[in-house]
């Protein structure tokens, strides 16, 4: 007897689950999208303990027949596709019929459903694969499906599914995504009784925005409006001897790709791409194209590291894509992938340069307070490759994001009657990440041996009010006063969290911060985290929590912004890490706040102070992002340089 055989339907469910159905956010995505395809106008979807227990979708969609309810459940069983030649055009989400077997074969579902045109609805009871019972049922007009004790029947699987609130997290995302796409539909999430997202139909996609983010962030908002193109088709091949009729002229084919939707100005930038939401066909994609081609807009425009928030929506004829890539479709292989790619930039470029960017806030970070407006350019010719559009300016903060670049504003001490704009003066200086590339001579100094020796440092003065120059037994210094504040400020909030006393000032008045339904879920996991590091917040109302204090040393303006880091900081690597990875992650936030700023004048004995202070850090060589605090050029290379060695 041979030794191959066909795997029985309900061993292959499982394998397709495997690929279909990753984690209960998974689960909701699969059925969601079959709601949205028949039509369902009102979705509800109800979650318990980040749907390990429970998740139910109650639609009222077209519902199903009796016959179909049962079918539904037979491996490549879809309503959405009959030929081979509807893959080439599929314009449902749903099309490969796997994933009620899917779920069905790993949890236990219930199904209820009635097409209208019948007199009753359908009741399906399956677990593990088998189906139990299938009764008639009084029901309206719809479709519930329950999905509970999801892997109950895999352990395997079981074991990967990260905590509650991470799996909720990941739902939350995927529901607050459709909503987004399907701004005329109501949208309700429920984690027991909690309420973490509800919109009700909304007349334009801004006002979806506005109902899921709030009115802060759509007033950073351009809208791209509706941009279209079309790609001309090479004309069809005629083989060699063969006429082209006369009555049919050449004509190309075209096809055509329209771009709709909003992307934040410059100076929003998130730690991660979760604000980035990309929909090809109404479909929620993650696409390395269409993300290469939205950071490629903002080239130049935000620090490396840092991402917009971006709501896009890319529809093209149904032939430009093969959504037919992995099973849980989110991938997508486009037919004309860089004509997308520089449709995508261009368009988004576009709006950008013609949106002027709003006066802020962070133009006052630029300069040091009291100091005269900086008046002439120092013009560094090799830093001064950054002014590639006159976005850049205002908008661009330094101080938001731990990238490993900063800038700087060079003034003479000469006030000039009309001060040019900032960024005029300002100019970038590239910190390199490595130990390689710096000037001749020059090391950063990184090992402890050399930076033992920080106590014996004598300053000697400041360099364009942003480095302390100093002497040492062992050659010359040069501290980058931000870093080294920063490396300080870092252990200190550090221990304070471990110890559970975040030293904390209390806000004359709360700030009220919104959240979004992944945020909301986040911050429940990480307050506690956020109170030993000297927070006092507390959920305040819908989605959002209100700041009653914050760590000491963190200025009013910058207490929102380390919260919104913090939070997206939790949402992205941190996630899957420990407390103490946490802890770290919060206080490098605080601890890169509250530092003293580059372009700031100290006097002789606040930078005494800060080297004393560096040296009796645990790890003064670098800060918590990895920058080098010090370069040091040694006496040996200085003695070289003026050949007395
Ligand atoms: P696919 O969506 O790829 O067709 P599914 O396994 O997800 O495959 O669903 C199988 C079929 O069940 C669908 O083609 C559709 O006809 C039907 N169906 C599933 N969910 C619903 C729903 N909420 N309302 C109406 N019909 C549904
Ligand atoms: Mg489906």
């Amino acid at each position: 007897m041979g030794r191959i055989r066909v795997l029985s339907d309900v061993v292959a469910n499982k394998i397709a689950a495997g690929e279909v159905v990753e984690r209960p956010a998974s689960v909701v995505k699969e059925l969601l999208e079959n709601s949205l395809d028949a039509g369902a106008t009102d979705l509800r979807i109800d979650i318990e303990t980040g749907g390990r227990r429970l998740i139910r979708i109650t639609d009222d969609g077209c519902g199903m027949l009796r016959d179909d309810a049962l079918l539904a459940f037979e491996r490549h069983a879809t309503s959405k596709l009959s030929d081979v030649a509807d893959l080439l055009a599929i314009s449902t989400l749903g099309f490969r019929g796997e994933a009620l077997p899917s779920i069905a074969s790993v949890a236990r579902l219930t199904l209820e459903t009635r097409d209208r045109s019948e007199d009753t609805g359908t009741r399906v009871e399956i677990a593990g694969g088998k189906i139990l019972r299938c009764d008639e049922a009084a029901l309206t007009g719809g479709t519930v499906l329950t999905v509970r004790d999801l892997f109950y029947n895999v352990p395997a699987r079981k074991k990967f599914l990260r905590s509650e609130q991470t799996e909720l997290a990941h739902i939350a995302t995927l529901v607050t995504h459709y909503a987004l796409a399907h701004p005329g539909k109501s949208f309700l999430l429920r984690n027991g009784a909690a309420e973490l997202l509800h919109v009700t139909p909304a007349a334009e996609p801004r006002d979806r925005v506005f109902q899921v983010f709030g009115a802060e962030l759509l007033e950073d908002l351009v809208d791209l409006g509706t941009r279209q193109t079309r790609l001309a088709l090479p004309p069809p091949y005629i083989a060699p001897g063969e006429q082209q009729r006369p009555d049919e002229p050449p004509s190309p084919e075209h096809r055509h790709f329209t771009l709709r939707g909003f992307v934040s100005r410059p100076q929003v930038q998130k730690l991660n791409r979760n604000s980035i939401y990309l929909f090809v066909n109404g479909r929620v994609i993650r696409d390395k194209l269409l993300l290469h081609a939205l950071s490629s807009a903002y080239h130049n425009l935000m620090p490396p590291g840092c991402f917009p928030f971006a709501l896009l929506f890319l529809d093209c004829d149904c032939e430009e894509v093969d959504v037919n890539v992995h099973p849980s479709k989110t991938e997508v292989r486009f037919r004309h992938g860089s004509f997308v790619h520089d449709f995508l930039r261009d368009a988004v470029r576009e709006v950008l340069s013609a949106a002027r960017p709003v006066a802020r806030a962070a133009v006052e970070d630029l300069r040091s307070p009291g100091q005269a407006q900086p008046a002439a350019t120092l013009p560094f010719s090799e830093f001064s490759q950054q002014r590639e559009t006159e976005l850049l300016g205002q908008a661009f903060n330094p101080w938001s994001a731990p990238a490993p670049q900063q800038r700087l504003t060079f003034g003479d001490s000469a006030p000039e009657p009309a001060p040019p704009p900032v960024e005029d003066a300002a100019i970038r200086l590239r910190v390199p990440d490595t130990h390689a590339g710096f000037p001749e001579g020059w090391t950063a100094a990184a090992d402890m041996a050399s930076m033992a020796r920080l106590e014996d440092l004598r300053p000697l003065g400041q360099l364009h009010e942003s480095f302390i120059i100093a002497a040492g037994r062992d050659g010359l210094w040069i501290i980058d006063q931000h870093v080294a504040h920063e490396r300080i400020l870092f252990e200190q909030v550090l221990k304070q969290a471990r110890l559970g006393r975040g030293e904390r000032q209390r806000l004359l008045m709360p700030i009220v911060l919104p959240l979004t339904p992944a945020q909301e879920v986040e911050y429940a996991r990480i307050a506690d985290e956020l109170e030993r590091a000297g927070f006092e917040t507390e959920p305040f109302g819908h989605r959002t929590i209100a700041i009653k204090a914050s760590p000491a040393g963190v200025g009013a303006g910058d207490i929102e912004r380390v919260v919104r880091e913090v939070l997206e900081i939790a949402e992205s690597e941190l996630r899957r890490a420990s407390v103490e990875d946490l802890r770290r992650g919060i206080s490098a936030t605080i601890a890169c706040r509250a530092a003293i700023k580059i372009n700031t004048r100290l006097d002789m004995a606040k930078m005494q102070w800060m080297l004393e202070a560096l040296s009796r850090t645990e790890y003064p060589m670098a800060c918590p992002h990895g920058r080098p605090v010090a370069l040091r050029y040694s006496t040996r290379d200085i003695l070289r340089g003026f050949h007395r060695m």
